[in-house]
């Protein structure tokens, strides 16, 4: 596996990547890899010659009072772990290489980005897509993978592909994948390493919770009060507050009172331990 740190360095690696007409898969992650990422390298594999995988902690995705500092950083062990996932290609810039002297452009995308965590986290996709765009120009992938534990974040993607008619990848070459668990359901996260032994115990209580909820308005049952009650489990099992617990439509993200018909998400950000922790789950209608 190549590392770049230039844009020089990777612009020249991805040129061999894609001689004879290969393609490549981009995965993108701020690091501290798990299962999750490695799960959308391997997705990747399957569906491209090649794999680019990039690392960057983008400030620019951190509100002030986040954990931009305290974010785990491991570059030699990811590299190892990715390394032996078959990727081809490391890219993994510096802030300065990212974002230059001057840099002046944002990239807003209204509607899917503005509730749930747009709403708690101001700025956040915002920095997320302008990012991502960026990493789309500098790695030319055919297709792109994400996580669907990211759901929102999945979304905001999707709409900038198809508004700013990218081609590489295109709307429909980024690939969405499901979210990986630990063995109690918790989904897994770079963030669960800051839980206390006793906060990770009581983490699980949200996917099993959520899985609940849904299961009784599935059943029926009004969303309204199950949700209530929902909240109130999650508060009683150590939660110290809910950001948001909510059933949405799977397309547009905007809040549904009541089963449509369509496909429908229960989605949710709960705090513990001073770790913020979002989760998502399909709604059968
Ligand atoms: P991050 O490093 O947290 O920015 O995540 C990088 C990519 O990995 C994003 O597309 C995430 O949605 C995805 N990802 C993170 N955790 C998981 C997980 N548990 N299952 C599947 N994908 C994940």
């Amino acid at each position: 596996m190549q590392t770049a740190h230039t844009l020089d360095v990777l612009r020249t690696q991805v040129a061999k990547l894609r001689e004879g007409g290969d393609t490549v898969g981009l995965v993108p992650t701020m690091g501290a890899l798990h299962e999750g990422h490695l799960t959308l390298v391997r997705r990747a594999r399957e569906a491209c010659d090649h794999v680019v995988a990039s690392i960057f902690v983008n400030p620019t995705q951190f509100g002030p009072n986040e954990d931009l500092d305290a974010y785990p950083r491991q570059l030699e062990v990811d590299a190892a772990m990715l390394e032996a996932e078959g990727c081809a290609l490391l890219w993994a810039p510096n802030a300065a290489e990212m974002y230059p002297d001057g840099f002046a452009t944002n990239i807003t995308v209204t509607g899917v980005s503005e509730g749930l965590c747009g709403a708690s986290r101001p700025g956040h996709f915002d920095g997320v897509a302008t990012v991502v765009c960026k990493l789309f120009h500098q790695a030319l992938p055919d297709m792109a993978f994400f996580g669907e534990k990211d759901f929102q974040q999945l979304a905001v993607i999707r709409a900038m592909a198809r508004d700013l008619d990218l081609t590489r990848p295109h709307v429909h070459s980024i690939i969405g994948v499901p979210t990986v668990r630990e063995a109690d359901g918790l989904a897994m996260s770079s963030r669960n390493r800051y839980l206390s032994d006793t906060d990770r115990t009581a983490a699980a209580t949200l996917p099993r919770a959520m899985k609940e909820a849904i299961a009784r308005i599935e059943d029926g049952q009004e969303p309204a009060p199950t949700l209530n009650a929902f909240e109130d489990e999650l508060l009683g099992a150590g939660f110290d507050s809910i950001d948001y617990a909510s059933l949405v439509d799977s397309s547009s993200l905007a809040p549904i009172s009541a089963l449509t018909g369509s496909a429908a998400r229960l989605i949710v950000a709960a705090r513990i331990g001073g770790t913020r922790l979002i989760d998502n789950m399909a709604v059968s209608a």
